[in-house]
C-alpha cells in the first residue's frame, strides 16, 4: 500500500533526526500522518517517534556528505560541536543512552559493578544520545578523548546549522510504544493504521491508543465503581459509630431517605460554583503544563493558593454572621451522598465529552474500548471547556479545600460536643498538619503539572469520584473520629508528633521540588551538582539527589506524614489509621503503575535506573 503523495514512503530507510539534538540516525519510515503532518519511523533500537519532514534526510546524500567528511575538523566545525550539549554523541554507535548513562555513573560505582554495568549497556544498540549539561558534566572525560580518535565511529553526525534543542522542546517529537513492552496485553498501535487512508478507523476505535488495563482491567472496573462508593459509605457510616470497628461490618444502614437532602445538594453546588469561580478570575500566574504530544502546552491558572485564602476568610465570616458549620458534620452522610451524585453526572459528562475528542487528546489510559473500564478509567487526558480545565479544577480545588473546611467544621463539632471552649491538641493537630498539607499543595500547585495524574491520566470516574468525594470525605475521617472520640495528648507527645510530621513534609517537599525543578529546566544550574542518565526520549532521569535515594523519596515522605496525621488519634480503633494503611496500598500500587509506565517510555534507561538506586520507596526496606 503507497502512502499518500509525501516524500518519503513507508518502508523506506531514511536519516532521522534525533529529539534534542542535530544527530540523525537510520530509520525506517511506518507510516505519516496527515493531519498532523508527521512520519511515524522506527529506530534501531525499536523506539518508535513521529517526525517532522525537516527532521528526515534522505539517506544517500548522508552518506556521502559523512564519507567526504574530513576528520580534521574545521575550527568552525569544532565551535559548532563545542556548543552543543549533544557533542558527546559523537561516540561509538554501540554506544546507548544507557550505555552514556552507565558512564556518568560508574564514576562513583565500585569496579566490579562497572564491568557489569557496561556489560549490560553495551549490547544495546542504538545511539542516539542527548545530554543535559548536568549530564555532561558527569561524563566520562577519558572516555569522551578516546572517543574522539574513533574513526570507524558509524554514528553519522549532520553538520547542520540548526543548534541542539533544550530538553524541553522534545514535546514536538512523539515517543511510541517501544517494541520490548512484550508482557503486556495492550491493544497496540500498528503504525500502519496511522496512515491517513486509515485515520478513520483509528478515531472510531480508540482502544489503539491504550495502554495495559489498569486496576484488575474490565472485571475490575465493575469492582471498583461498586466497591469505592460502598466503601466511603462503611468508613460515613462508622465514625459516628460510639465502637467503631470492623465487627461492626456491615454497619448498620439508615433508611433510604436518610441518605438525601435538598439543602446538602444546594450547598455542596455552591461551594463547587464558588471554587469555580475562583479558579477563573484573572489573580495569580498562568502557569504552563508540560508539553503534550501535539507539542502543545496548555496553560493553566495556578491561584489555589489565593482560592484557598478567599475561601479561608468567606468560612470565618460565615461563622461570625452565625452560620453553624457544625452542620457539615451533622449532615456528613447527606452531603457526601449529594457529592457523590455530582462527581457520577460529571463523569457521565467526560464520558460523553471524549467521544467527541480528536484521538490525539485522549489518554494512552482509559481506550480499552469497554465501555465501562474507559468510563472509571476516564479517556481524555484534558477536558475543558473552553480554558476551564475540568482534571485539573477538580485535583486541586472543590475537594482539596473541602477537606480543610470540612476539618474546620469537625473542631467545630468536637468543641460542641464535648463542650470545650477551644479544640483537642488531637484535634488541632490533624487541622493544622493536613491545612499545612493543603495549602503547601495549592502554593505550590504548579508541581501538580508535572505528576502523573496530569500527565498521563484520563479523567472519568475514578478521578472525580477519588477528588470529589474521597478525598473530602474519607481523608477527613481523623478529623470526624476525634469528634465524638476525645484522645487526650501530653505535650511531650505533641512534641514528638510535630516532629514527624516535619520531617516527613521536608522529605515531601524537597523531593517533589527537585523533580518538579528538573522537569521545568533540566538545565538548571542550581540543580548541575545533580547526575543524570538520558533516555531515548530526550528527557533525563535524575540518579542523584532525592532521588538517588529512593525511586520515590516523595511517597516517603508522604507516608511519614500519614503517620503523623493519625497518631494524635491514639490507637483504640482502627478507623482512624484507615488513611494510613490505604495510603500504603495506594502509594504502593501508584508505584508499581509508574515503574511500568516508566519502563515502557524510557526502556533500558529505566532499567539502568532502578539498578543504580535499588529501592523504591523506603531505603534498605522497600
Ligand atoms: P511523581 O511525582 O513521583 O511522578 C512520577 C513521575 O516522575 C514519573 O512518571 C516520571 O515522569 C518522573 N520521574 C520518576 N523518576 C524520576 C527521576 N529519577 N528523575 C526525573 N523524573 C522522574 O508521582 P505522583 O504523581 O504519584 O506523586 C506526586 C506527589 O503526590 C507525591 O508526593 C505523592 O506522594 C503525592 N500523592 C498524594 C496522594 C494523596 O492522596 N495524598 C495521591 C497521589 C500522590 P516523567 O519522566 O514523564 O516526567
Amino acid at each position: 500500500m503507497k502512502m499518500p503523495s509525501v516524500k518519503y514512503q513507508r518502508g523506506e530507510m531514511v536519516m532521522g533526526r534525533w529529539p534534542g539534538s542535530s544527530l540523525y540516525y537510520e530509520v525506517k519510515v511506518l507510516g505519516y500522518d496527515t493531519k498532523s503532518q508527521l512520519y511515524t519511523v522506527i529506530y534501531k533500537d525499536g523506539t518508535e517517534l513521529e517526525l517532522k519532514e525537516q527532521d528526515i534526510r534522505n539517506i544517500a546524500g548522508f552518506q556521502t556528505r559523512s564519507r567526504s567528511r574530513s576528520r580534521s575538523r574545521s575550527p568552525g566545525r569544532r565551535r559548532s560541536r563545542s556548543r552543543s550539549p549533544a557533542r558527546t554523541t559523537r561516540r561509538s554507535s554501540s554506544r546507548t543512552a544507557a550505555a552514556v548513562a552507565a558512564a556518568a555513573i560508574m564514576e562513583s560505582a565500585p569496579s566490579s559493578r562497572r564491568d557489569a554495568k557496561l556489560k549490560d549497556t553495551l549490547e544495546v544498540r542504538l545511539s542516539p544520545l542527548q545530554q543535559t549539561s548536568a549530564a555532561e558534566n558527569n561524563s566520562n572525560n577519558k572516555h569522551e578523548k578516546k572517543e574522539e580518535n574513533n574513526t570507524a565511529n558509524k554514528v553519522n553526525e549532520f553538520e547542520s546549522k540548526v543548534e541542539a534543542e533544550p530538553e524541553l522542546n522534545q514535546g514536538r517529537y512523539n515517543l511510541r510504544r517501544r517494541k520490548e513492552d512484550g508482557d503486556a496485553k495492550p491493544v497496540e498501535t500498528k503504525p500502519e493504521q496511522l496512515e491517513e487512508k486509515d485515520a478513520k478507523v483509528a478515531a472510531a476505535a480508540p482502544a489503539n491508543l491504550s495502554t495495559p488495563l489498569d486496576f484488575g482491567g474490565k472485571i475490575g472496573a465493575y469492582f471498583w465503581l461498586l466497591f469505592l462508593p460502598a466503601w466511603v459509605l462503611f468508613v460515613v457510616l462508622q465514625g459516628d459509630l460510639e465502637d467503631p470497628s470492623l465487627v461492626n461490618f456491615p454497619p448498620p444502614l439508615p433508611p433510604l431517605e436518610e441518605f438525601w437532602d435538598a439543602q446538602a445538594l444546594g450547598f455542596v453546588i455552591l461551594w463547587v460554583l464558588l471554587q469555580a469561580l475562583l479558579y477563573i478570575l484573572p489573580f495569580g500566574k498562568l502557569s504552563e503544563g508540560m508539553p503534550l504530544s501535539s507539542g502543545e502546552r496548555l496553560k493553566y491558572r495556578t491561584n489555589g493558593f489565593f482560592a484557598i485564602t478567599v475561601s479561608a476568610l468567606a468560612a470565618a465570616a460565615a461563622v461570625y454572621l452565625g452560620v453553624d458549620l457544625t452542620y457539615i458534620h451533622s449532615h456528613f452522610l447527606q452531603l457526601a451522598t449529594a457529592t457523590f451524585l455530582i462527581s457520577v453526572l460529571l463523569s457521565a459528562y467526560l464520558y460523553v465529552h471524549s467521544c467527541y475528542a480528536e484521538p490525539a487528546q485522549l489518554a494512552l489510559g482509559g481506550n480499552s474500548g469497554n465501555v465501562v473500564y474507559d468510563f472509571f478509567k476516564g479517556r481524555e487526558l484534558n477536558p475543558r471547556i473552553k480554558n476551564f480545565d475540568l482534571k485539573f479544577f477538580c485535583e486541586m480545588r472543590p475537594g482539596l479545600i473541602g477537606w480543610c473546611l470540612i476539618n474546620f467544621a469537625m473542631a467545630l463539632a468536637e468543641m460542641k460536643e464535648q463542650r470545650l471552649d477551644a479544640p483537642s491538641y488531637s484535634m488541632i493537630l490533624v487541622n493544622l498538619f493536613q491545612l499545612l498539607y493543603v495549602v503547601d499543595g495549592l502554593w505550590n500547585e504548579e508541581a501538580i503539572l508535572t505528576t502523573m495524574d496530569l500527565m498521563h491520566d484520563g479523567f472519568g470516574f475514578m478521578l472525580a469520584f477519588g477528588d470529589l468525594v474521597w478525598v473530602p470525605f474519607t481523608y477527613t475521617l481523623q478529623a470526624y473520629y476525634l469528634v465524638s472520640h476525645p484522645n487526650p495528648l501530653s505535650l511531650p507527645a505533641v512534641g514528638a508528633i510535630i516532629t514527624l510530621k516535619l520531617v516527613g513534609f521536608y522529605i515531601f517537599r524537597k523531593s517533589n521540588s527537585e523533580k518538579n525543578a528538573f522537569r521545568r529546566n533540566p538545565s538548571d544550574p542550581k540543580l548541575s551538582h545533580l547526575k543524570t542518565i538520558p533516555t531515548a526520549t530526550g528527557k533525563s532521569l535524575l540518579v542523584s539527589g532525592w532521588w538517588g535515594v529512593v525511586r520515590h523519596p516523595n511517597y516517603l515522605g508522604d507516608l511519614i506524614m500519614a503517620l503523623a496525621w493519625s497518631l494524635p488519634c491514639g490507637f483504640s480503633h482502627l478507623l482512624p489509621w484507615y488513611y494510613m494503611i490505604y495510603f500504603i496500598i495506594l502509594l504502593v500500587h501508584r508505584d508499581s503503575r509508574d515503574m511500568s509506565e516508566c519502563r515502557r517510555k524510557y526502556g533500558s534507561a529505566w532499567d539502568e535506573y532502578c539498578r543504580t538506586v535499588r529501592y523504591r520507596i523506603i531505603p534498605r526496606v522497600y
